[in-house]
């Protein structure tokens, strides 16, 4: 039931909302807040929220199956608001949670995280972005990339170095940038794929925020962002089979359309493989993704398998993209049909949360005991 009405909800309200705007640039906030008023309708603004915060506490498999037929862009979208709002609950100054808060859970703000900078991405813990205090005041200086939302969001957490430890290495702090206070610089960075979602550049120059917007301790930005990361990974991998499905069903239509050698392509041996692969492909990573999720809602480390599981199918989503675009020959090249666009959409999810490389390195450490990264 909840399955199904996911999909009502993508196919009736958020899909007919994509369609009428442009397909090849970022939606206006305007626009975005109109699709967090009917995610926040349906209760999944602060999905992963604990029903003590008011949020929807729903089990992270529950949560996959309505996320999988959520449009991608917009499910990427959500990921982001929805993990932030976590990140932020665990820690916040209870005056600071009580301002914030109802807004993030009913999408009337739009929440983000800012971790990755220019040269900090896999090696998420050696962020520059400094984090000075100067008496009652605090001030952010950086650089942070790829920062799904950021271009229409109210407020950021954002990871930033308040010193460095004995080792020498940054100690994280989250710090909640409320853009309605505090100045920050923001650039768009056009993406090949997802091209109505946001991926943005954010710069701080000496940004003021006022103390009581340090979230939790210095040192446990990185904490947070595995436990979200962990439950992420998985529901980037279903977002990814949402499009390979929609992949396979436009190849299959076509090939049950199209004749040469005077049959259906349908009817070929060869043909027929190809579709076998591709549902196999679907279903096996789908199922790996939702037993990762399972995992999770036991409360078991689910590091490994989660890295897995987004590797998994990302991998598999590509695949089947990439053979349904050959199965439709001519159109499958064409912008006419729409594969390249999923293409695009397909291979972009190979990248945030944890590279390929990342991940298998992630599983590699759970399957050994030994961290290969350093
Ligand atoms: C669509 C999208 C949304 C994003 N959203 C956010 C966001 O909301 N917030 C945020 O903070 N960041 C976000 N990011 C940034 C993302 O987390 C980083 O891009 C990612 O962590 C990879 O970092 P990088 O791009 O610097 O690649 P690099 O770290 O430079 O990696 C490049 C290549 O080297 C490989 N590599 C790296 N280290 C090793 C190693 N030790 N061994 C072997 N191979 C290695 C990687 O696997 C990869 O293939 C987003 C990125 C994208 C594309």
């Amino acid at each position: 039931m909840l399955a199904d009405s996911a999909k009502r909800l993508s196919e009736d309200t958020l899909m007919p909302i994509l369609a009428r705007e442009a397909a090849d640039k970022p939606l206006s906030k305007p626009v975005m807040l109109e699709i967090y008023g009917h995610l926040a309708e349906f209760g999944i603004t602060a999905a992963r929220l604990h029903e003590d915060f008011g949020g929807s506490g729903l089990s992270m498999l529950d949560y996959g199956l309505i996320m999988e037929q959520l449009p991608p862009a917009i499910a990427l979208s959500l990921l982001s608001h929805d993990g932030s709002t976590v990140r932020f609950n665990a820690g916040a100054d209870e005056a600071v949670r009580d301002a914030y808060l109802p807004d993030f859970r009913e999408g009337r703000k739009i929440v983000c995280t800012a971790n990755s900078e220019p040269n900090a991405g896999s090696d998420s813990n050696t962020i520059s972005t400094k984090l000075e205090i100067e008496g009652d005041r605090a001030f952010i200086t950086g650089t942070k990339m790829w920062i799904t939302n950021a271009s229409v969001c109210d407020c950021m957490i954002v990871s930033c170095s308040a010193g460095n430890d004995e080792r020498g290495r940054p100690v994280p702090q989250r710090v909640l940038v409320d853009l309605s206070q505090s100045k920050v610089g923001l650039a768009e960075t056009p993406l090949a794929g997802l091209k109505q979602g946001h991926l943005c550049e954010v710069t701080f120059d000496r940004t003021e925020v006022p103390l009581s917007h340090l979230i939790g301790s210095p040192g446990d930005a990185g904490k947070y962002m595995t436990i979200v990361w962990n439950a992420n990974r998985p529901l980037i991998g279903l977002m990814a089979l949402n499009i390979a499905r929609r992949a396979y069903d436009m190849a299959l239509a076509h090939v049950t359309d199209r004749k040469q050698f005077g049959s259906p392509l349908a009817a070929k041996q060869l043909v027929q493989q190809d579709l076998s692969d591709m549902e196999a492909a679907i279903t096996s990573a789908r199922l790996t993704c939702l037993m990762a999720l399972a995992t999770l809602d036991t409360g078991a480390r689910s590091n490994g398998i989660s890295a897995m599981a987004k590797r998994l199918a990302t991998e598999n989503a590509n695949r089947v993209v990439h053979t349904a675009m050959q199965l439709c020959g001519g159109m499958g090249v064409t912008e006419e049909l729409g594969l390249a666009q999923l293409w695009a959409d397909a291979r972009v999810f190979q990248v945030p949360d944890g590279t390929q490389g990342i991940l298998a390195l992630i599983h590699g450490r759970d399957i050994t005991g030994t961290a290969a990264w350093r």
